[in-house]
């Protein structure tokens, strides 16, 4: 028979390269605690909801600043439950962007609405000031990415949103803990949404996420979509869908969210920091600029670089040394989206970006001297210094 599951081997096969972008076997080496605390779930049969999703939903929301944390399956989930609880589908239009990861526009797809991408910037970004002309009369909310950890323009998106009365949807999945102005990004919109993915920040065992709100309606709604519509085991209020936060995985989070996030936001920008340092006399790779009003949390750590772009990766991979691209291919160019009927050329920065961009490991287990040694091999291959 032939085989239609094309990655079941996604997150160990680059286990053995010695600078990696996947860190997950160090995260997570004090596992017995987590496990000692999985016990207690499994003593008490708390298998659904209960009590760690309750604790994960009140310590978030606390130290968010939130009114409201709503514990989801997953992060694209997060974005469909919020699309779905303004009611937008069918006949619907939601700005984003289309450098982004395909979750954010599968999220409108899926929910019935059609997405209309907006060009990025040069920090990746949504270019807040492109949003206006693509506003239509079917337009019902702008889907914001804050990329790679950096907040998006949020003033302006606010400021556009009021002035035609559309939702702001943050897709925040790469951006816990970033500040916009010394804000946190949730006083600005209606919801943020947050993914638990192995991959991202705070992360759990398996999928996870959770949206934030300070709108108390909103907040309601999302309670009883995400459960089934169900105001307790009798009454069904709307028919909703499941995508509940797994308890097991609300207990990893839990104890991430404790013992280890501040220690992970602090790592991963001083290592940014560094590495803006050490790669800025290299004329071969740009590095992107920084806002001092702007606190980014370096989900990814990306630059661009003027030639010779998969060769350099190449070469770093040959050295151990784990560079990647996120992403090679916008969404609006990818084969899913041929119905939207944009073609090469529609948003010339993104498209440029796909094809300069590189990704360096950047997070909290990454020593001084690894980054030092990688930006020396990237020098080497550049023959620079
Ligand atoms: C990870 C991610 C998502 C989806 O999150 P899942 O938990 O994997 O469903 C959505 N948007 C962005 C930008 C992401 O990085």
């Amino acid at each position: 028979m032939k085989n239609f599951n094309y990655l079941p081997n996604q997150y160990t096969k680059d286990q053995n390269t010695k600078l990696s972008h996947s860190y997950l076997v160090e995260q997570f080496s004090d596992y017995s605690n987590i496990l000692k605390k999985i016990t207690k779930v499994i003593k008490n049969a708390d298998y659904t909801l209960g009590n760690e999703v309750n604790k994960f939903e009140k310590t978030i929301s606390k130290r968010m600043k939130c009114k409201n944390t709503i514990a989801v399956g997953n992060g694209t989930d997060a974005l469909f439950l919020v699309l779905k609880a303004f009611g937008i589908g069918k006949g619907d239009e939601v700005i984003t962007t289309p450098f982004t990861f395909i979750a954010t526009v599968g999220s409108i797809v899926t929910s019935g609405a059609k997405p209309v991408f907006v060009d990025v910037k040069e920090d990746y970004n949504i270019d807040e000031k492109k949003i206006e002309k693509a506003i239509t009369k079917k337009t019902k909310a702008i889907m914001p990415v804050h990329w790679a950890g950096k907040p998006c323009e949020l003033k302006t998106i606010q400021k556009i949103a009021k002035k035609y009365n559309l939702k702001i949807i943050q897709d925040s999945c790469h951006a816990i803990d970033s500040r916009y102005y010394g804000k946190s990004i949730v006083s600005f919109g209606d919801a943020c949404t947050f993914s638990l993915h192995p991959l991202k920040n705070l992360n759990v065992w398996g999928d996870g996420g959770f949206i934030l709100t300070n709108k108390d309606t909103l907040a309601k709604k999302l309670y009883l979509l995400r459960n089934h519509g169900l105001k307790n085991r009798d009454n069904c209020e709307i028919f909703g869908f499941n995508s509940r936060l797994d308890t097991i995985q609300a207990v990893v989070a839990n104890y991430k969210l404790k013992l280890k996030l501040d220690k992970i936001t602090k790592a991963r920008i001083e290592n940014a920091h560094f590495l803006d340092k050490l790669l800025s006399k290299n004329p071969f790779v740009l590095t992107l600029k920084r806002n001092k009003n702007i606190k980014e949390v370096f989900h990814l750590y990306q630059v661009n670089v003027k030639t010779k772009r998969d060769q350099l990766i190449k070469f770093l991979k040959s050295k151990n040394i784990d560079a990647k691209i996120h992403y090679p291919i916008p969404i609006h160019l990818q084969k899913a989206a041929k119905f939207l009927k944009y073609k090469r050329g529609d948003f010339p920065v993104a498209e440029k970006i796909a094809k300069t961009t590189v990704s360096f490991p950047v997070h909290e287990f990454i020593k001084r001297k690894d980054l030092k040694y990688m930006c020396s091999m990237i020098n080497k291959f550049y023959q620079v210094g």
